[in-house]
């Protein structure tokens, strides 16, 4: 038990040091994953908007068109009134006149309203773009960039975790199972101790479990924090 409470002690250290590079291996993924998750939701803003304007332009079209058309009528109805031969004639006139007078102001507030939205849309789209486009650069900047760090980072990995499965080789399965599933939920899940202290959580350790330590007959686990503690006597021999 002694030979693989030293093994455990020394893999866990190794497992340590290589803690932070592990920390950011995970975060780098995870880091451009948002901003590609950026870049998409960018772009269906910018789809959308381009679509609002392009609806604007229809909108403008048709307003024109219906403008042009209420020009004329008001031409021949101004016509009518001139060549009228009966004062009934010429109220019809007259009134065709007003009715065609009233949708030309309708019209040309409608283009108005119009102009202005467009103008807006315009601007926010441009906005947008800007946007969009130095999202997508700095997003391909970075996967570049995380390319070399990812390399560069299981490289010290590999140097720093050198020797660990000859050291797991050397501790029950069981063993390297508990401290695993304890390593994923707390730092420094194994602790060297040199008195009757758990050094991780402040505690003070049953004298009993310190006495029990020292023999290294068994694995023990801090009462208060679950931590694997190891004598500092039985990983010196
Ligand atoms: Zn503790």
């Amino acid at each position: 038990m002694r030979e693989e409470l030293v093994a455990l002690a020394k893999l866990a250290e190794m497992d340590d040091s290589a803690r932070d590079i592990d920390a950011e291996l995970k975060q780098i993924p995870q880091r451009l994953e948002e901003m590609r998750n950026s870049v998409l939701t960018l772009e269906t803003m910018l789809a959308q908007e381009r679509q609002q304007l392009s609806e604007a332009e229809q909108l403008k079209a048709k307003q024109t068109s219906e403008l042009k058309e209420r020009s004329e009528g008001l031409q021949r109805a101004r016509k009518k009134v001139a060549q009228a031969t009966s004062i009934r004639e010429a109220d019809a006139g007259e009134r065709e006149v007003e009715a065609n007078r009233r949708a030309i102001k309708e019209r040309e507030d409608e283009l108005g309203r119009i102009a202005q939205a467009i103008e807006a849309k315009t601007a926010s789209l441009a906005e947008r773009e800007k946007d969009f486009e130095e999202t997508k650069t700095s997003l391909q900047t970075d996967e570049e960039s995380s390319k070399t760090r990812v390399a560069e980072l299981e490289e010290q990995r590999a140097k720093l975790l050198d020797g660990r499965d000859v050291l797991a080789a050397k501790v029950s399965k069981t063993i390297i199972k508990r401290y695993e599933r304890l390593k994923t939920g707390i730092p420094n899940a194994v602790i060297i101790i040199s008195d009757g202290t758990c050094t991780a959580c402040r505690m003070a350790l049953p004298p009993q479990l310190t006495i029990e330590l020292q023999r290294a007959n068994e694995l023990h686990q801090c009462p208060h924090c679950r931590r694997i503690i190891i004598h500092k006597a039985v990983v010196e021999g």
